[in-house]
């Protein structure tokens, strides 16, 4: 079975102090509830990411980025890289994200390099695809998609594509409390996976974990994960309070 996985991403949120006792619930249950084919990951504030780290080392759970940079080290003021994330026990990374998309100018070019530089330094991507509204109104959703992955990690090679896990991101239920429906998310996720099975091969689509994101929330997440093709979800709002938090992990298959 595939690896069933919810993946919280903060966003700009939390003080210090907030942080610091939400990974400590979360570690908490995480290690009176370990459960096989099932993984939790946090994605915090980079500031917050050395806290993360050593409270969660030899835990089962997991930290990642939220974003890293393209380029390896020198004078790019304010960005963080991927050796220095490495450096930090940093899993994972999500990759375009669509508020990196919209407010950052991150582009297929940049993601794609985005992309090989976490490889390079064995961080593993959560790499987000999604339509806008106007593109899923208008019928274009699953070419969309199609053209996000085609330009970036469908690039790789089938063994550097097996480290990647995808996002499906509609980006009309991020933050909106409007969730794509279970068939909605079922339909796009069957898509990915023929696209993947198509590039690469049957037997990598297969082990590819695609997680769904969009105002998943403990009162939706089980609907959503049931689904054969819905291997878990990215969590925005609801991964800040950790009792929703773990509610959604529960409802992993
Ligand atoms: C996200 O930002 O990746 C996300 C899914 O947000 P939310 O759950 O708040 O819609």
């Amino acid at each position: 079975m595939r690896t069933q996985i919810v993946a919280g991403n903060w966003k700009m949120n939390k003080t210090f102090q907030e942080a610091d006792d939400l990974v400590n619930e979360l570690v908490e249950f995480i290690e009176t509830n370990k459960a096989a084919h099932r993984a939790m990951i946090i994605c915090p504030p980079a500031l917050y990411l050395e806290l993360a780290t050593d409270m969660a080392r030899d835990t089962e759970l997991y930290v990642g980025a939220q974003n890293l940079s393209q380029f390896e080290k020198g004078a790019y003021t304010g960005e963080i890289s991927a050796p220095m994330l490495a450096s930090m026990e940093v899993e994972y990374s999500i990759i375009g994200h669509s508020e990196r998309r919209k407010y950052f100018g991150e582009n297929d070019e940049m993601l794609a390099a985005k992309v090989r530089m976490a490889l390079k330094h064995k961080i593993d991507p959560i790499f987000c695809c999604g339509e806008l509204l106007v593109e899923r109104e208008s019928g274009k959703h699953l070419d969309v998609v199609k053209s996000q992955l085609d330009n970036t990690v469908f690039k790789l090679d089938p063994v550097e594509f097996g480290n990647i896990m995808i996002a499906y991101e509609p980006v009309w239920a991020i933050g909106t409390g409007k969730n794509a429906t279970p068939a909605q998310a079922q339909e796009m996720h069957a898509y990915i996976r023929k696209l993947i099975s198509e590039k690469f091969n049957d037997q990598i689509a297969d082990n590819t974990t695609i997680l769904y994101g969009g105002s998943c929330n403990a009162a939706n997440a089980k609907e959503l994960f049931s689904n054969p093709d819905v291997d878990g979800g990215l969590i925005g709002g609801a991964s800040l309070i950790a009792e929703d938090f773990i509610k959604i992990f529960q409802a992993l298959k």
